[in-house]
């Protein structure tokens, strides 16, 4: 759990770099410029788990309504990984009421995971 990723291109790289030693991008800039949920949205394309399951926890306590669509892609990216699944599904159910949150609860009970999808098809028929 210890490890550190170039937020730009995944890799792995020594706690505390200010830029990325494999492509030399400004990982400090990126990170000053980039607004913190459009850092998460990102996250969650990380090929590393940890990474991916840390954005999915925060963007759950962000609370936007936008994040929706975008965590059910995540989820559906890694159909094996059923932790991640409920984990998206949790952070889902937290988000604001709208049309975006009944598409990607929709788009989750069509999830390859049995329990995922049964999930999703239960926090869908709650939805007013
Ligand atoms: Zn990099």
């Amino acid at each position: 759990m210890n490890h550190h990723y170039c937020p730009l291109c995944y890799a792995e790289i020594p706690v505390g770099s200010v830029s990325c030693p494999v492509y030399g991008r400004d990982i400090e800039r990126w990170e000053r410029e980039t607004p913190y949920f459009d850092r998460l949205i990102w996250a969650l394309r990380n090929p590393h788990s940890e990474v991916r399951m840390g954005a999915i926890l925060s963007l759950a306590n962000q609370k936007r309504p936008e994040a929706a669509g975008p965590l059910a892609d995540c989820a559906a990216q890694y159909p094996v990984d059923v932790v991640q699944g409920m984990a998206v599904l949790d952070a889902i159910e937290r988000l604001p009421s709208g049309s975006e949150k009944r598409e990607a609860l929709e788009k989750l009970s069509h999830h390859p995971a049995h329990a995922v999808r049964v999930s999703a098809a239960e926090k869908l028929s709650v939805l007013s």
